[in-house]
């Protein structure tokens, strides 16, 4: 079944016209028929099923009943990412958001590859956007990631959580799946392709995250933003 976000509180027995994009979206492009049932997650986060009434140009729903179901992580992820190449960027998006991300917080490193200028983000970060809303749709997510502007390294120290980890793959770093202490939010940070150097990695344990092993192999800086939050959101289950 289709999910779509509203900016509205719903109620039941509502009916309202959906944006011109989401009407697109269920006519032209899935080709819904009249009185097909979507899920609808509204404002607080509350999902409700509701029937769509195909018109000319617009889709008109009508709100049936509320679903009372869990499905956001207990845990509010902020994955802090070094900027990493086009594609494997775009993933990383969409799978985080499948596993639970809540804020993706972009940086650029010394070892960083792609040095993107503000202007050109800044046009790119409404597609980020759009990748992570389709994910959050997908994945039957009630709240859709959070993504900021790039910031520098040294920023990073700004976007503490409860808990706080570089992902640093050095003999001695702790493994994250070890991890016993109960929290409500966590912030990890993953390097980029070519990693963080001695200095960086010393700067952000200094101001207190603790560097973590995700496993003994080496991932792509993808695939470890990836496992970071498989994780957190399983570290975050145990914490009731
Ligand atoms: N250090 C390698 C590869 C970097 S992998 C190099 O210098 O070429 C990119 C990022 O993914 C790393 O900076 C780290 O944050 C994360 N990462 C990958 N595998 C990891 C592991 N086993 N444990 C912890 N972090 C890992």
């Amino acid at each position: 079944m289709q999910q779509y976000f509203t900016d509205r509180k719903l109620t039941v027995d509502m009916e309202f016209d959906m944006t011109s994009e989401q009407s697109h979206h269920i006519s032209t492009v899935l080709r819904m028929k009249d009185g097909k049932t979507i899920r609808l997650v509204d404002s607080n986060q509350s999902v409700f099923l509701a029937t769509v009434h195909i018109n000319k140009n617009s889709v008109r729903v009508k709100v049936i009943e509320p679903v009372f179901e869990s499905r956001e992580s207990k845990v509010n992820i902020t994955l802090a990412v070094a900027l990493i190449k086009g594609e494997h960027w775009d993933w990383m998006l969409q799978k985080t958001a499948e596993c639970g991300v809540t804020k993706i917080v972009p940086f650029v490193s010394s070892r960083c590859v792609v040095k993107d200028k503000p202007d050109s983000y800044s046009r790119k970060i409404e597609r980020y956007k759009k990748i992570l809303l389709e994910a959050a749709e997908q994945s039957y997510r009630h709240r859709i990631p959070e993504i900021s502007e790039p910031i520098s390294f040294k920023m990073l120290k700004d976007f503490k959580s409860d808990i706080n980890f570089i992902a640093y793959e050095k003999e001695n770093s702790r493994f994250l799946s070890s991890v016993t202490e109960s929290f409500s939010s966590a912030t990890i940070v993953i390097g980029p392709e070519g990693g963080f150097t001695s200095d960086e990695a010393d700067y952000l344990i200094n101001h207190g995250f603790t560097s973590v092993s995700l496993g003994k192999r080496i991932f792509r800086a993808e695939t470890a933003a990836v496992t970071a939050c498989i994780f957190l959101d399983f570290l975050g289950e145990r914490n009731d």
